[in-house]
């Protein structure tokens, strides 16, 4: 039997240091960022839909899409946000449900781990059994990417802005997993949630 596990959490909540550990213990992951990277890189699948929305501006003379010019039209407005998640959001979903249609065919047995960093607001919570959702505060949220991105505390917080209150997200979580402390803290709750899914 397939078992999906969702995986989520606001921007910095540390979902990517989640889903590496529980991809280093060799389960099944299925990355949303990483098959979006790949829809936007140079000739992807999205980019004739970003360059019809936004313009030659957030290209490079190359094609390559300059995600630095795009991030900042994006981040600091909802609308923006959006109209670039419409031209993703969608072909990301398509690509992860045919993923997991062809792990079914193929009778996989075990866990499935999904890493969306939107699952709630995509509505694919639908395709799990169970939900997990990554959480600190605000105030380690903003100093760990202050940390990891060399950017002002005021891109950070237009980053934030923009997304689902983690409150609302722990309404719909099947379990929390709180990051507000240590690393070996964090590790040792996903021993226990992967423990009870009787993949370790
Ligand atoms: P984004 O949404 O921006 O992709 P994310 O939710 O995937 O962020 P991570 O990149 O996993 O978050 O974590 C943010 C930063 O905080 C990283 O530099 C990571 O190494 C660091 N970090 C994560 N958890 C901890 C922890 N418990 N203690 C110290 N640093 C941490």
């Amino acid at each position: 039997m397939m078992r999906i596990i969702g995986l989520t959490g606001g921007i910095g909540s540390g979902k990517s240091t989640v889903s590496e550990y529980i991809r280093e213990k060799g389960i099944k992951t299925i990355d949303a960022d990483e098959i979006s990277r790949n829809l936007t890189k140079k000739d992807g699948a999205a980019l004739p839909a970003i360059r019809k929305f936004f313009g030659e501006q957030v290209f490079f003379e190359d094609g390559t899409l300059n995600r630095k010019a795009l991030g900042n039209i994006v981040f600091s407005d909802r609308d923006k946000l959006k109209l670039l998640e419409s031209c993703t959001t969608e072909v990301v979903d398509r690509i992860i449900r045919k993923e997991l249609a062809e792990l079914k065919e193929n009778d996989f047995n075990g866990v499935v781990v999904l890493d969306i960093p939107l699952l709630f607001e995509g509505g694919d919570q639908v395709l799990c059994d169970e939900t997990w959702v990554v959480t600190c505060s605000y105030d380690i949220k903003v100093e760990r990417l202050l940390k990891r991105d060399n950017t002002t505390l005021e891109a950070v917080k237009n980053r934030m802005a923009n997304q689902m209150s983690d409150e609302d997200k722990i309404k719909l979580a099947t379990y929390i997993i709180d990051n507000s402390f240590s690393l070996d803290y964090l590790y040792t709750q996903i021993e226990l949630l992967l423990l009870k899914n009787n993949c370790i």
